[in-house]
């Protein structure tokens, strides 16, 4: 006979685990992925290195997302122009 009871129990410990080990109170750095606490912002370590790439990756973000506005407003421009031409 198979007991439900003890899997019930088998199962709820083994989700109550996993639930547990994934809701752990606290952070990576996003350069070296050493923990933090999970108040710190931005969210990296105490470490100059990593403070520093991780000012040189925002500013790098902020570039990116300016050029990727460029590209889409050209984009927009030549699809608009053409169905523009099409129309007249
Ligand atoms: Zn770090």
């Amino acid at each position: 006979m198979v007991d439900v009871k003890k899997i019930k129990e088998n199962v709820s410990k083994v989700t109550n685990r996993i639930s547990s080990s994934k809701l752990p109170t606290h952070k990576h750095c996003r350069i070296c992925g050493t923990s933090i606490s999970p108040s710190s912002d931005p969210r990296v370590c105490k470490a100059q290195d990593c403070i520093d790439q991780h000012e040189k990756n925002t500013r790098n973000e902020k570039q990116m997302r300016i050029w990727m506005f460029i590209f889409f407003g050209i984009f927009a421009f030549i699809f608009l122009s053409s169905i523009l031409r099409q129309i007249v």
